[in-house]
């Protein structure tokens, strides 16, 4: 499919909305806060939408499961929460960063998420591709970066920027 100028604000909202459906639908007990900043007047960004819709999907469902492992852990007091925000940068690109205050990625592991089937997760909650294809999409497809920031047992944030 080719490029075409996509409001990245809506394609955030609506693959958020899909992600949160999709694991409440598996755990109807589970909840997270959700928290949006999207930049007003976000102009349109070259994109395949249905592939840089994926790219999201994954991203929230990674986030979602890693504040539900985290819940899993029972400190007191904690609430899990994913947030994601849109934002142009001076450079004419436009910036999507997910971020989630699930389990956090241990410095040894950051490195190889993105490899191909790396997983941490038992076989039937991950095949360890989603985040390989996700970074082929965005650099390959795109032109853009996909990177990551972690603390363990504090955060992690995947940021997506796009060449606008
Ligand atoms: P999968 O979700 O099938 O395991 P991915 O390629 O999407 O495959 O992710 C690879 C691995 O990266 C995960 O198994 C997990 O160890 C780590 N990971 C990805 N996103 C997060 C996150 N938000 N928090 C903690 N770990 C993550
Ligand atoms: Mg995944």
């Amino acid at each position: 499919a080719p490029l075409a100028p996509t409001d990245l604000n809506q394609l955030t909202e609506e693959y958020l909305r899909l992600a949160y459906q999709g694991l409440r639908a598996k755990d109807p007990s589970f909840h997270a806060a959700r928290t949006k900043h999207l930049a007003p007047d976000l102009r349109p960004v070259p994109a395949v939408a249905s592939d840089l819709g994926r790219v999201l999907l994954n991203l929230f469902t990674n986030a979602f499961y890693a504040v539900q492992q985290r819940q899993k852990l029972g400190e007191a007091g904690y609430v899990p929460e994913v947030s994601v925000s849109t934002r142009p940068l001076p450079t004419g690109h436009v910036e999507i960063r997910v971020r989630d205050n699930g389990t956090g990625i241990p410095e040894a592991v950051k490195e190889k998420v993105f490899q191909p089937f790396f997983t941490t997760k038992p076989t039937h909650e991950g095949t360890g591709l989603g985040l390989s294809l996700s970074h082929g999409i965005v650099t390959q497809s795109h032109g853009g970066t996909l990177t990551v920031e972690s603390q363990e047992g504090e955060f992690t944030e995947f940021i997506i920027c796009l060449p606008g």
